[in-house]
Protein backbone atom coordinates (compact mmCIF):
# COMPACT_ATOMS: atom_id res chain seq x y z
CA UNK A 1 0.00 0.00 0.00
CA UNK A 2 1.45 3.51 -0.80
CA UNK A 3 0.29 6.23 1.66
CA UNK A 4 0.25 9.91 0.70
CA UNK A 5 -0.04 13.27 2.49
CA UNK A 6 -2.36 15.75 -0.03
CA UNK A 7 -3.98 19.11 0.19
CA UNK A 8 -7.46 19.45 -1.57
CA UNK A 9 -9.52 22.51 -1.13
CA UNK A 10 -6.73 23.61 1.88
CA UNK A 11 -7.85 21.06 3.89
CA UNK A 12 -4.77 18.49 4.62
CA UNK A 13 -5.47 14.47 4.74
CA UNK A 14 -3.88 11.28 4.60
CA UNK A 15 -4.91 9.46 1.14
CA UNK A 16 -4.00 5.40 -0.12
CA UNK A 17 -2.19 6.09 -3.79
CA UNK A 18 -4.53 3.68 -6.17
CA UNK A 19 -2.98 4.67 -9.20
CA UNK A 20 -3.67 7.74 -10.15
CA UNK A 21 -6.23 7.86 -7.80
CA UNK A 22 -6.09 8.97 -3.99
CA UNK A 23 -8.67 8.23 -1.71
CA UNK A 24 -9.23 10.00 1.56
CA UNK A 25 -8.72 7.24 4.22
CA UNK A 26 -9.92 9.59 7.25
CA UNK A 27 -13.05 10.53 5.63
CA UNK A 28 -13.65 7.04 3.87
CA UNK A 29 -13.30 5.09 7.41
CA UNK A 30 -15.89 7.93 9.06
CA UNK A 31 -18.24 6.76 6.59
CA UNK A 32 -18.08 2.75 7.34
CA UNK A 33 -18.47 4.20 11.24
CA UNK A 34 -14.29 2.79 11.71
CA UNK A 35 -13.05 4.79 15.34
CA UNK A 36 -9.44 4.85 14.89
CA UNK A 37 -7.93 8.26 14.08
CA UNK A 38 -6.81 8.69 10.54
CA UNK A 39 -6.24 12.55 10.20
CA UNK A 40 -2.20 12.51 9.89
CA UNK A 41 0.26 10.66 8.74
CA UNK A 42 1.70 10.27 12.28
CA UNK A 43 -1.57 9.26 13.45
CA UNK A 44 -1.86 6.77 11.01
CA UNK A 45 1.57 5.37 12.48
CA UNK A 46 0.40 5.71 15.76
CA UNK A 47 -2.74 3.59 14.90
CA UNK A 48 -0.66 0.62 14.26
CA UNK A 49 -2.39 -2.62 13.29
CA UNK A 50 -5.73 -1.31 13.80
CA UNK A 51 -5.09 1.77 11.47
CA UNK A 52 -3.69 -0.50 9.06
CA UNK A 53 -6.45 -3.08 8.76
CA UNK A 54 -8.95 -0.35 7.96
CA UNK A 55 -7.03 1.56 5.50
CA UNK A 56 -6.54 -2.65 4.06
CA UNK A 57 -10.51 -2.96 3.81
CA UNK A 58 -10.17 0.25 2.16
CA UNK A 59 -7.70 -0.83 -0.52
CA UNK A 60 -9.85 -3.91 -0.94
CA UNK A 61 -13.10 -2.21 -2.09
CA UNK A 62 -11.97 1.26 -3.31
CA UNK A 63 -15.20 1.49 -5.43
CA UNK A 64 -17.41 1.42 -2.66
CA UNK A 65 -15.83 5.43 -1.94
CA UNK A 66 -16.46 7.35 -4.89
CA UNK A 67 -17.43 10.44 -2.97
CA UNK A 68 -13.92 10.43 -0.85
CA UNK A 69 -12.24 9.86 -4.19
CA UNK A 70 -9.85 12.05 -5.97
CA UNK A 71 -7.93 12.21 -9.20
CA UNK A 72 -4.34 12.37 -8.67
CA UNK A 73 -3.89 15.90 -11.16
CA UNK A 74 -6.90 17.59 -8.43
CA UNK A 75 -4.85 17.50 -5.14
CA UNK A 76 -1.61 18.87 -4.31
CA UNK A 77 0.99 16.07 -2.65
CA UNK A 78 3.11 17.36 0.18
CA UNK A 79 5.64 15.37 1.90
CA UNK A 80 4.19 12.30 3.65
CA UNK A 81 5.03 13.67 7.15
CA UNK A 82 5.10 17.44 6.23
CA UNK A 83 5.91 18.60 10.05
CA UNK A 84 8.28 15.86 11.70
CA UNK A 85 7.98 15.97 15.38
CA UNK A 86 11.85 16.01 15.37
CA UNK A 87 15.11 16.23 13.46
CA UNK A 88 15.79 14.07 10.31
CA UNK A 89 18.09 11.46 11.43
CA UNK A 90 20.89 10.96 8.42
CA UNK A 91 23.52 9.25 7.58
CA UNK A 92 26.75 10.05 5.73
CA UNK A 93 29.32 8.19 3.54
CA UNK A 94 26.49 4.95 3.57
CA UNK A 95 27.36 3.61 -0.30
CA UNK A 96 31.16 2.68 -0.94
CA UNK A 97 31.39 4.77 -4.44
CA UNK A 98 30.21 7.67 -3.31
CA UNK A 99 32.81 7.14 0.14
CA UNK A 100 35.33 7.04 -2.80
CA UNK A 101 34.27 9.94 -4.67
CA UNK A 102 34.12 12.00 -1.70
CA UNK A 103 37.47 11.55 -0.53
CA UNK A 104 38.86 11.75 -4.15
CA UNK A 105 37.66 15.01 -4.67
CA UNK A 106 39.18 16.31 -2.18
CA UNK A 107 41.95 14.97 -2.93
CA UNK A 108 42.74 12.55 0.34
CA UNK A 109 42.82 9.30 0.97
CA UNK A 110 40.09 6.96 1.08
CA UNK A 111 38.79 6.03 4.48
CA UNK A 112 35.85 3.66 4.62
CA UNK A 113 33.52 4.61 7.65
CA UNK A 114 33.86 2.10 10.56
CA UNK A 115 30.88 2.92 12.25
CA UNK A 116 27.48 5.06 10.86
CA UNK A 117 28.27 8.28 10.24
CA UNK A 118 25.05 10.60 11.91
CA UNK A 119 23.44 14.22 11.37
CA UNK A 120 20.37 15.64 11.28
CA UNK A 121 18.26 17.98 9.58
CA UNK A 122 15.97 20.32 10.83
CA UNK A 123 12.61 19.84 10.57
CA UNK A 124 11.85 22.73 8.60
CA UNK A 125 14.34 21.48 5.31
CA UNK A 126 11.17 19.12 4.87
CA UNK A 127 9.43 20.13 1.19
CA UNK A 128 6.92 18.81 -1.05
CA UNK A 129 7.48 15.81 -3.78
CA UNK A 130 7.16 18.82 -6.46
CA UNK A 131 7.59 21.66 -4.37
CA UNK A 132 10.33 24.69 -5.55
CA UNK A 133 13.83 24.84 -3.73
CA UNK A 134 14.05 28.07 -2.60
CA UNK A 135 17.30 29.71 -1.70
CA UNK A 136 18.93 33.10 -1.06
CA UNK A 137 21.77 33.43 -2.67
CA UNK A 138 23.25 35.17 0.44
CA UNK A 139 23.57 32.15 1.95
CA UNK A 140 25.12 29.46 -0.62
CA UNK A 141 26.61 29.88 -3.84
CA UNK A 142 26.76 25.81 -3.88
CA UNK A 143 24.25 23.60 -4.03
CA UNK A 144 24.29 19.41 -4.25
CA UNK A 145 21.32 16.88 -4.64
CA UNK A 146 21.72 13.54 -2.60
CA UNK A 147 18.76 10.65 -4.03
CA UNK A 148 18.27 8.94 -0.61
CA UNK A 149 16.08 5.83 0.59
CA UNK A 150 14.31 7.03 4.03
CA UNK A 151 13.06 5.15 6.60
CA UNK A 152 9.83 5.51 8.46
CA UNK A 153 10.22 4.23 12.06
CA UNK A 154 6.78 2.55 13.25
CA UNK A 155 7.28 1.22 16.49
CA UNK A 156 9.62 2.79 19.24
CA UNK A 157 12.41 1.41 20.93
CA UNK A 158 15.83 1.38 22.12
CA UNK A 159 18.90 -0.64 22.14
CA UNK A 160 16.90 -2.35 18.89
CA UNK A 161 18.84 -5.40 17.70
CA UNK A 162 19.63 -5.73 13.99
CA UNK A 163 17.37 -9.25 14.12
CA UNK A 164 14.15 -7.39 15.24
CA UNK A 165 15.28 -3.93 13.33
CA UNK A 166 12.74 -4.05 10.43
CA UNK A 167 9.46 -5.05 12.65
CA UNK A 168 10.30 -0.97 13.61
CA UNK A 169 10.03 0.22 10.59
CA UNK A 170 6.56 1.59 9.47
CA UNK A 171 7.53 2.06 5.67
CA UNK A 172 9.59 3.96 3.11
CA UNK A 173 10.29 6.88 0.91
CA UNK A 174 12.37 8.94 -1.69
CA UNK A 175 14.08 11.67 -0.41
CA UNK A 176 16.73 14.24 -1.91
CA UNK A 177 19.52 15.17 0.70
CA UNK A 178 20.26 18.74 -0.94
CA UNK A 179 22.99 20.17 0.59
CA UNK A 180 24.47 23.89 0.29
CA UNK A 181 28.44 22.34 0.08
CA UNK A 182 29.86 25.54 0.66
CA UNK A 183 28.24 25.80 4.42
CA UNK A 184 29.16 21.84 4.75
CA UNK A 185 32.85 23.62 4.50
CA UNK A 186 32.81 26.33 5.85
CA UNK A 187 31.10 25.26 8.96
CA UNK A 188 33.25 21.77 9.48
CA UNK A 189 30.14 20.30 10.41
CA UNK A 190 26.94 18.95 8.43
CA UNK A 191 24.37 20.44 10.19
CA UNK A 192 23.96 23.86 8.93
CA UNK A 193 24.80 22.97 5.40
CA UNK A 194 22.51 19.99 5.53
CA UNK A 195 19.50 22.26 6.87
CA UNK A 196 18.22 24.95 4.79
CA UNK A 197 14.56 25.39 4.61
CA UNK A 198 13.54 23.29 1.77
CA UNK A 199 16.31 21.12 1.17
CA UNK A 200 14.60 18.05 2.04
CA UNK A 201 12.19 16.92 -0.67
CA UNK A 202 10.52 13.58 0.26
CA UNK A 203 7.88 11.85 -0.83
CA UNK A 204 5.57 11.37 -2.99
CA UNK A 205 4.30 8.60 -0.58
CA UNK A 206 5.24 6.29 1.87
CA UNK A 207 5.35 2.11 0.56
CA UNK A 208 4.44 0.26 3.86
CA UNK A 209 7.10 -1.79 4.84
CA UNK A 210 5.36 -5.20 4.32
CA UNK A 211 4.45 -3.93 0.77
CA UNK A 212 8.47 -4.23 0.41
CA UNK A 213 9.72 -7.97 0.29
CA UNK A 214 12.97 -7.54 -0.47
CA UNK A 215 13.99 -3.24 0.37
CA UNK A 216 17.66 -4.35 -0.91
CA UNK A 217 16.58 -4.75 -4.24
CA UNK A 218 15.32 -1.22 -4.92
CA UNK A 219 17.03 1.17 -7.39
CA UNK A 220 18.01 4.75 -6.80
CA UNK A 221 18.34 7.30 -9.31
CA UNK A 222 18.83 11.25 -9.69
CA UNK A 223 18.61 13.27 -12.83
CA UNK A 224 19.24 17.02 -13.52
CA UNK A 225 17.53 18.43 -16.49
CA UNK A 226 17.03 14.86 -17.65
CA UNK A 227 20.99 13.98 -17.32
CA UNK A 228 21.35 10.75 -15.02
CA UNK A 229 23.72 11.71 -12.40
CA UNK A 230 23.27 8.92 -9.99
CA UNK A 231 22.53 5.47 -10.56
CA UNK A 232 22.61 3.01 -6.84
CA UNK A 233 20.97 0.18 -4.97
CA UNK A 234 20.25 -0.37 -1.88
CA UNK A 235 22.15 -3.55 -1.81
CA UNK A 236 25.32 -1.30 -2.25
CA UNK A 237 24.93 -0.02 1.56
CA UNK A 238 28.01 -0.17 3.27
CA UNK A 239 25.88 0.03 6.81
CA UNK A 240 22.20 -2.08 5.65
CA UNK A 241 19.16 -0.74 7.19
CA UNK A 242 19.09 -3.37 10.42
CA UNK A 243 22.65 -1.99 11.10
CA UNK A 244 21.89 1.65 10.73
CA UNK A 245 18.79 1.32 13.74
CA UNK A 246 20.53 -1.03 15.66
CA UNK A 247 23.62 1.62 15.79
CA UNK A 248 20.93 4.64 16.27
CA UNK A 249 18.87 3.59 19.04
CA UNK A 250 21.73 1.73 20.94
CA UNK A 251 21.09 4.02 24.60
CA UNK A 252 18.85 6.29 22.62
CA UNK A 253 15.06 5.94 22.05
CA UNK A 254 13.37 6.12 18.42
CA UNK A 255 10.17 7.23 18.25
CA UNK A 256 7.05 6.47 15.76
CA UNK A 257 7.41 8.55 12.88
CA UNK A 258 11.39 9.01 13.36
CA UNK A 259 12.66 9.45 9.76
CA UNK A 260 16.32 8.16 8.34
CA UNK A 261 17.74 9.38 5.56
CA UNK A 262 20.42 6.23 4.43
CA UNK A 263 22.76 8.08 2.52
CA UNK A 264 23.31 8.56 -0.97
CA UNK A 265 24.95 6.60 -3.98
CA UNK A 266 28.28 7.97 -6.04
CA UNK A 267 27.81 10.70 -8.33
CA UNK A 268 27.00 14.31 -6.76
CA UNK A 269 27.93 17.04 -8.17
CA UNK A 270 30.88 18.33 -6.17
CA UNK A 271 32.70 15.05 -6.85
CA UNK A 272 32.01 15.54 -10.61
CA UNK A 273 34.74 16.25 -13.00
CA UNK A 274 34.54 19.30 -13.35
CA UNK A 275 32.30 19.89 -10.30
CA UNK A 276 29.16 20.78 -11.07
CA UNK A 277 26.10 23.27 -8.74
CA UNK A 278 22.56 23.03 -9.30
CA UNK A 279 21.70 26.60 -10.97
CA UNK A 280 18.41 28.34 -10.56
CA UNK A 281 15.59 26.72 -13.04
CA UNK A 282 17.60 23.15 -13.12
CA UNK A 283 14.75 20.40 -12.23
CA UNK A 284 16.15 17.45 -10.14
CA UNK A 285 14.48 13.90 -10.23
CA UNK A 286 14.95 11.54 -7.31
CA UNK A 287 13.65 8.55 -7.71
CA UNK A 288 13.66 4.54 -6.23
CA UNK A 289 11.92 2.02 -8.19
CA UNK A 290 8.61 0.89 -6.49
CA UNK A 291 7.77 3.72 -4.14
CA UNK A 292 8.08 7.08 -7.08
CA UNK A 293 10.02 10.13 -7.98
CA UNK A 294 10.50 13.59 -6.79
CA UNK A 295 10.48 16.54 -9.02
CA UNK A 296 11.69 19.61 -7.65
CA UNK A 297 13.10 23.37 -9.36
CA UNK A 298 16.19 24.88 -7.66
CA UNK A 299 14.65 28.66 -7.33
CA UNK A 300 18.10 30.94 -6.10
CA UNK A 301 16.58 34.02 -5.61
MG1 LIG B 1 23.04 12.49 2.41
Amino acid sequence: MKLVTFIYEEKMAVGLLVSNSVIDIAASAARVGALVDLSSMLSVIRGGQEALSVIREIANQPQLFPATTYQLKQVTLVAPIPVPARNIFCVGRNYLDHVKEGFEAQQVEVKLPEVPQFFTKATHSINSPAGEIAINERVTHWLDYEVELAVIIGKAGRDISKEKALEHVFGYTVANDVTARDLQKRHEQWFKGKSLDGSLPMGPCIVIRDAVPDVKTLELSCHVNGERRQLGQVAQMIFDIPTIIASLSAGMTLDVGDIICTGTPAGVGFAMKPPQKLKSGDVVTAAISGIGELRNTIAIK
